[in-house]
């Protein structure tokens, strides 16, 4: 039998995912599953929604289309109540239905209990993974799930059998785990690995490379590559960023992602005629002058008038009402505090009986209409968007609670040098220095951009080592930065390996920019799937500036943000800079002076690329263009474009 069925348990209840009630049924079923010896299977995915069939079939969609489970069982919301949805959801998503099983727990079920005649579960088949509806009750759903134990893995078989290669993919990267990726983007270390230790060596490290590292005389001396201006680099970056599909996630966790679906309002806000002020609601046809206080309405209540008037304010009458509660039937004004005095009070000014309107109201004064805010069914996000604090804030409005977003690329991150130790690695050894591009670029890629990173560790200056490496990044993630190896010295293989062993193609291997100018951009088809290849300069500032320029863009593309380039703004220079003959991208920090429009530019210093304190402070970097015969340097407060990598 093939590795452990992976399963997934959907709990679909309102309570549970309100926390009003606790999950036992996704416990126990998830117990059960895990303990099962005949379900060969593992409950790698649990989830509670509410009993929203949107919110349902999104999830039944992304843990068959993206997480691939073999088998999805989803508890809650098959009875007869308006809100239970779960068989429709179900049944809205499915490609085949598979109703020998669903027959099979309902003879089951019948025999503990005629209820089950209630219970309008749903089973079938997408893609391969096979999905059951089974009811709510833990006894319930337990009692459907042995009915069918027996049989589970012979289907599931079947399902594999159709896609045994799919499969083969997919298992391989799934077995890196989301956990991994999730920690290794909050930056969680351990001290003390030893050199050449890596986390994604899960895969095969017995490839050689067909690249000959032994005919040092006879390589190149001048690059073959092209120089490409930035403009170009960047739009063949660009048009090789495509997006990874989609997932759903809880709306909490959607900060700065992109939506992949329209969102609409499910009601209408306010839901009622609601007060913007604290006052009297009252009928603008009375006018101005007296009127009797009935009751109040306090917000979050209905009108407080019990049966007065069959539920409606009458002439004469007025209710006391605070922000945000709702109008009584009847009202259809609200007249504010201040415009009002007393006439008559009892029980010690506890009780108002009756109050003086100061003006004459009109209709609609200081009331927000049904639907003012937000109409029924207006779309109030649209599919693009990037997801800020104010949009989250919307989707809670609107209670859609998960939502589809385009897929985060995942990227694994590989230093090489012969001549790298990592941080933890001790006092320095004999001609090595301390590796920090792989901090640096973890940091920005990861902790600062929010993309999930992977270490891909150090690998040696060898083809074979940096086949090895390769080979793990690639089989783990959708774009790989690599630093170092790329220029023209006698050990720089990568180029080489990435075209030789797997069959690349190298877009551009060389920039006309200062710094940065080995950089190298290459696609590959690996395991099915295209993935990015960053090859950036070692040094320090180098590696940094590129990544800026060319990897932030395309990993914001790649989850489908509408304006992936970096900020580009106008600044003065507090000093003459020297110009260089390549364009240049010089550090600075930006700050604005009093009464100033633009910000004034400070260079860090000394700008030559191994010195990663010319980046420490900086949040800038000027566009210098290039020097020509009659300019050679630009002097103080020129104006220039600077491009933000850091907080104004
Ligand atoms: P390379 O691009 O491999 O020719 O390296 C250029 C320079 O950057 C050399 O001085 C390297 O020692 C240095 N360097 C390369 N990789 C790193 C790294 N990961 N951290 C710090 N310095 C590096
Ligand atoms: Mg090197």
């Amino acid at each position: 039998m093939d590795s452990l069925f992976r399963f997934g348990v959907l709990t679909v209840s309102d309570s549970c995912y309100s926390k009003k009630a606790l999950d036992h049924s996704g416990d126990n079923l998830e117990l059960f599953i895990n303990q099962s010896r005949s379900l060969n299977g593992k409950v790698v995915l649990r989830y509670c929604v509410p009993d929203e069939e949107k919110s349902i079939e999104n999830i039944l969609i992304d843990w068959t289309d993206n997480h691939r489970l073999d088998v999805i069982i989803t508890t809650g919301g098959t009875g007869f109540a308006s809100r239970d949805v779960t068989p429709e959801a179900t049944r809205n998503v499915i490609h085949k239905e598979a109703n020998g099983l669903s027959m099979a727990m309902f003879n089951y079920s019948m025999q503990k209990t005629p209820f089950a005649m209630l219970s309008r579960g749903v089973c079938g088949i997408r893609g391969r993974t096979l999905i059951m509806n089974l009811p709510g009750s833990k006894k319930g759903s337990q009692e459907c799930l042995e009915s069918v134990v027996a049989v589970i893995p012979h289907a599931v078989d079947l399902l594999r059998e159709e896609t045994r290669n799919i499969e083969k993919i997919h298992m391989e990267i799934q077995s890196l785990g989301h956990d991994e990726l999730v920690r290794s983007s909050s930056g969680g270390h351990s001290c003390g690995r030893h050199r050449e230790e890596h986390h994604c060596h899960k895969h095969p490290t017995h490839e050689r490379s067909s690249v000959d590292d032994l005919k040092v005389a006879r390589r190149p001396r001048n690059s073959p590559y092209p120089l490409q201006s930035v403009a170009q680099a960047q739009e063949i970056v660009l048009k090789h960023a495509d997006l990874l599909g989609t997932e759903v996630v809880d709306f909490r966790e959607a900060i700065d992602r992109v939506l992949a679906e329209d969102i609409y309002a499910k009601d209408p806000l306010p839901p009622f005629p609601a007060s913007i002020k604290d006052g009297y609601a009252v009928l603008s046809s009375d006018g101005a002058g007296r009127r009797i206080v009935i009751g109040d309405s306090i917000a979050g209540q209905k009108p407080g008038m019990g049966d007065h008037g069959g539920g409606y304010l009458m002439p004469g009458e007025c209710l006391r009402i605070n922000t945000g509660a709702p109008l009584p039937p009847g009202a259809d004004s609200v007249v504010q505090v201040e415009d009002t005095n007393l006439v008559r009070e009892a029980d010690g000014g506890r009780i108002e009986l009756e109050v003086d309107i100061l003006w004459a109201p009109v209709v609609g004064q200081d009331v927000r209409p049904v639907g003012s805010d937000i109409a029924i069914g207006e779309r109030v996000l649209m599919k693009g968007t990037v997801l800020g604090p104010s949009e989250l804030g919307l989707l809670a409005t609107v209670g859609a609670t998960c939502v589809l977003v385009f897929r985060l690329p995942i990227v694994a991150i590989l230093s090489t040098g012969n001549e790298l130790q990592e941080p933890w690695d001790g006092p320095l050894h004999p001609g090595c220095i301390r590796d920090s591009n792989k901090t640096s670029l973890m940091a920005l890629i990861g902790n600062k951009n929010g993309f999930p990173i992977l270490d891909a560790g150090i690998a040696q200056d060898s083809p074979d080592t940096l086949v090895r490496h390769l080979h793990s990044a690639l089989a783990a993630a959708d774009a790989v930065v690599c630093t170092g190896g790329v220029s023209m010295g006698d050990r720089d293989y990568m180029k080489d390996v990435l075209q030789a062993d797997f069959g690349a193609k190298v877009h551009f291997g060389r920039v006309l920019m200062k710094p940065g100018k080995p950089t190298t951009f290459a696609t590959c088809e690996f395991e099915g799937k295209n993935k990015l290849i960053f090859g950036l300069p070692g040094n320090p500032v180098s590696a940094m500036v590129t990544c800026n320029l060319f990897i932030l863009p395309a990993l914001r593309k790649m989850t489908g943000h509408p304006s992936p380039m970096c900020t580009v703004i106008r600044a003065t220079i507090e000093k003459d800079i020297k110009l260089d003959p390549r364009p240049e991208f010089h550090r600075v920090v930006l700050s604005w002076k009093t009464g100033k429009s633009i910000p004034v530019a400070r260079s860090t210093g000394n700008q030559i690329s191994s010195r990663l304190l010319s980046l420490a402070s900086a949040n800038g970097l000027l566009i210098l263009p290039p020097r020509t015969d009659d300019k050679n340097y630009l002097p103080a407060g020129s104006e220039v474009d600077a491009m933000v990598v850091g907080q104004l």
